[in-house]
């Protein structure tokens, strides 16, 4: 096994609000993690943190043993490697779906418009949307704009993909189409980091469960112990109401 993410005694406040606490949080290699908890917990903001959208306000993040934290890091280079997809799929409006999934590879990493839009084409084919290259992002559903959204931040090629609540905001027959596209990555061996609610897919894809409240890490465990067995009261009260 090898160390993509290690999170060491990470703490970030927003003026006197202390959001998290002390995070200590190991990722292997192709491992899916998966972050339960309540609301105000901290998950975003433990994420946001991975992809350097917040700075710590101590303890260190190393990612491929590179301390993210430091001043000196390439900012870029980070968010190059590491994939985030938003519960608000943020696309650009005024562009197509296509123009979409290339404007990063374009503008970032300097590829052609022609190699991009190769690249666009087979990642639309790989999250179930081939004919879309051309339509209007308007014209998609919600449950397509964050396949879309997914495959914008392949077209990177992260080896490190988050995931904030990707299906909290769709309609309910959209939320398995997304589903899916998550567990054939997982399946693929992507390294991933998953804010949810859906304890189906915790159950089915994560390979590690994170339950996070009140800015810490109360319990850890494969899906079968922190869904069968919980120690901690306060997961138990957490899973007594979702479930
Ligand atoms: P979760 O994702 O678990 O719902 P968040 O990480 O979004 O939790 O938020 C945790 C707490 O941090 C909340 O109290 C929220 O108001 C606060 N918070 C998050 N981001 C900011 C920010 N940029 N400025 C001030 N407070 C913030
Ligand atoms: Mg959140």
């Amino acid at each position: 096994m090898s160390e993509k993410v290690k999170v060491t005694n990470l703490v970030k406040t927003f003026g006197d609000n202390e959001v998290l606490k002390g995070i200590n949080l190991t990722v292997q290699k192709n491992e899916v993690v998966v972050i339960i908890g309540p609301s105000g917990s901290g998950k975003s903001t433990l994420l946001r943190n991975l992809n350097k959208l917040e700075e710590p306000t101590s303890g260190s993040i190393v990612i491929d043993n590179v301390d993210i934290a430091r001043n000196d890091v390439d900012i870029n280079a980070v968010r190059e490697n590491i994939g985030m997809v938003f519960q608000h799929f943020n696309l650009f409006k005024n562009l197509s779906v296509g123009e979409n999934i290339m404007l990063a590879p374009v503008e970032l990493k300097k590829q052609t418009k022609d190699k991009a839009a190769i690249q666009a084409k087979q990642l639309l084919k790989t999250v179930g949307l081939e004919e879309k290259f051309d339509a209007t992002v308007q014209s998609l559903s919600g449950g397509q704009q964050q396949r879309v959204a997914i495959a914008r931040a392949l077209a990177m090629n992260p080896d490190i993909m988050l995931f904030d609540e990707p299906t909290s905001a769709l309609d309910p027959e959209m939320v398995g189409d997304v589903l899916a596209v998550m567990k054939d990555l997982a399946k693929q061996g992507m390294t991933m980091v998953v804010v949810t609610h859906e304890m189906g897919f915790a159950k089915e894809v994560a390979d590690r469960v994170v339950f996070v409240d009140d800015g810490q890490i109360l319990e850890e465990g494969t899906p079968e112990q922190i869904f069968e067995h919980p120690k901690n009261e306060r997961l138990q009260d957490f899973l007594n109401k979702i479930l």
